[in-house]
């Protein structure tokens, strides 16, 4: 029978939540259990693809094409699953399927209510992913906070799971902050009581706290909680701030938290394998060089918009031992008269993420023309690739006003054109070309030397593609295309000769990087600029 972990949060967001559900799931992989991930989103739109990334923060995409809330990154990156569609569920999705059943007539006769239609489709989310994926356990975390009136009905619908399932086969833990105030140097320990008697109030009582706190809480915090919680102090979880995010599973380790998990589910708790982990974290913490990347992106006032880019900058990195400092440029400050190689003065290579519309992307051309003539190693993805065959196309083949559809409807040069699936859709929501797509690497070029593989799968998120008409004028100028989508004919990888390291891609390979296992394309490129230092 399935198993069911709950993570819930309490007194504020941005905790960690995400980190502590992923890492959760990687003690009880390594404990040999076959674990699957999901996350609940109280907000109304039907998935996060349509909301800014300045707000939002990044679109995660999974290889099945669902646009995802960044936290699934996480979970991918630390049990090295690949999730599916099952694995993010917003009040959106839900309350559209409970409708379009009304529609239909599923429900003739009765009146449509919170509950039990919306809770039960919230249930059947849950244990859906437990059959589909044949996971021993499933792992939901509930976003936002406890108390918020736009989660309380998945609040109420694991309560429901709780009384159904039973205490052996479900697990609730809750993540609070016990804050440090000083003048009084004390850690208190009252938001916390707060928050779990909030859960009690819904029914829900906790089988573990997870406490983020700046030091260790020490034994008398502990049975402070403890008494008012009615929680044993074992099972109350310090979680103390880390200098990197992938130390936090080791923290909870030498804790027990998972051993908690296992006997409350009376499942046998086998030797933990965390040696690959174990190793990670060494080298993690004994990085030797340092080399500086520039990320150039419109969206650079929030690092998150950049979450899995960033994250597989550095899972290159510590590939090389090599730690990786991001100068993060906003885009639209390079369109102003600055010197770029003040801008660029101590980088070693230059990047140029995804993103949608025409503000900033002057400065990224800019940037690009930059690195092409300084001969730095770039690598550019899904927006960045389009504009590096925009610059190449006006500064090295001489046509100036080349642009894409996507800026400029009524371009005479749509070097960039929209892909001839998406001219009729209308709907703006999941209707990009999402998920994986295959790819064949041509031998002999920098991708084939980064994959050494003639077919690979990526991950895909545009609406916009290589425009084909140009490609023999472009080859003849020094452009290699060296990676082709043959079923629909798209370009998804571009290179150039005469460069050191020059290679943009129509997909996004950073959603595929573990920090275990980085990718090909950010090797490659990490590997160059560390050789340009
Ligand atoms: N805006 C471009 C397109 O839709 C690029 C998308 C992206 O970078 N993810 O094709």
């Amino acid at each position: 029978m399935t198993k069911y972990v709950f993570v819930t949060g309490g007194v504020v967001s941005g905790l960690g939540k995400g980190i502590t559900a992923s890492s959760i799931a990687l003690l009880l992989k390594a404990r040999g259990y076959k674990i699957f991930m999901q996350k609940f989103d109280p907000y109304f739109n039907v998935d996060p693809g349509t909301m800014n990334p300045i707000q939002h923060g990044e679109v995660f995409v999974t290889y099945d094409g669902c646009e995802t809330d960044l936290d699934l990154g996480h979970y991918e990156r630390f049990i090295d699953e690949e999730l599916n569609y099952t694995s993010n569920i917003t009040s959106g999705k839900i309350y559209k399927t409970v409708i379009d059943k009304e529609r239909h007539g599923d429900y003739l006769g009765a009146t449509v209510q919170m509950v039990p239609h919306i809770t039960n489709e919230i249930k059947n989310k849950v244990y859906e992913a437990g059959i589909s994926s044949g996971a021993d356990i499933v792992i939901t975390e509930i976003g936002g906070t406890v108390g918020d009136i736009e989660s309380q009905a998945f609040i109420e619908a694991i309560r429901q799971i709780q009384y159904e399932k039973g205490q052996e086969n479900t697990f609730f833990v809750h993540c609070t902050l016990v804050p440090f105030i000083y003048g009084s140097d004390e850690l208190k320990t009252k938001p916390t009581q707060n928050s779990v008697r909030d859960l009690r109030n819904y029914g829900i009582h906790c089988d573990c706290i997870v406490c983020r706190v700046p030091f260790d809480s020490g034994e008398h915090i502990k049975q402070k909680l403890s008494l008012f919680c009615s929680v044993p102090v074992s099972n109350i979880i310090d979680s103390v701030d880390v200098k990197n995010i992938y130390e936090v599973p080791i923290n909870y380790y030498k804790q027990g938290i998972d051993v908690i998990i296992l006997k409350q589910f009376n499942l046998p708790i086998n030797k933990a394998n965390l040696a690959l982990w174990e190793n990670l974290i060494d080298n993690v913490s004994n990085l030797k060089e340092e080399i500086e990347i520039s990320l150039v992106g419109k969206y650079t006032e929030l690092h998150d918009a950049y979450l899995s880019v960033a994250e597989a900058l550095r899972h290159a990195g510590y590939a090389y031992h090599t730690k990786i400092n991001i100068n993060w440029v906003d885009s639209e400050k390079l369109e102003e008269n600055v010197d770029l190689s003040k801008v660029f003065k101590n980088t070693q290579g230059i990047i140029v993420p995804g993103g949608f519309g025409n503000r900033g992307i002057e400065g990224m051309i800019k940037a690009i023309k930059y690195a092409r003539e300084k001969n730095i190693p770039f690598l550019g993805i899904c927006l960045g690739m389009q504009l590096s065959v925009i610059e190449f196309a006006r500064n090295v083949c001489g046509i100036h006003n080349a642009t894409s559809k996507e800026f400029d409807e009524n371009t005479q040069e749509p070097v960039i054109d929209l892909m001839a699936d998406q001219k009729a859709i209308v709907n703006k929501g999941g209707t990009l070309r999402l998920g994986n797509y295959e790819c064949n690497i041509k031998k002999n070029t920098l991708a084939y030397n980064d994959y050494h593989q003639e077919k690979i799968l990526e991950r895909h998120r545009h609406r916009y593609e290589f425009n084909n008409k140009y490609m023999d004028l472009l080859k003849e100028k020094g452009m290699i295309f060296s990676g082709i989508n043959k079923k629909a004919n798209l370009v998804e990888i571009i290179e150039l000769s005469n460069h050191k390291h020059f290679i943009a891609c129509q997909f996004h390979p950073e959603f595929k990087s573990r920090p275990i296992k980085p990718h090909p394309l950010f090797m490659g490129f990490i590997k160059a600029s560390i050789d340009n230092k």
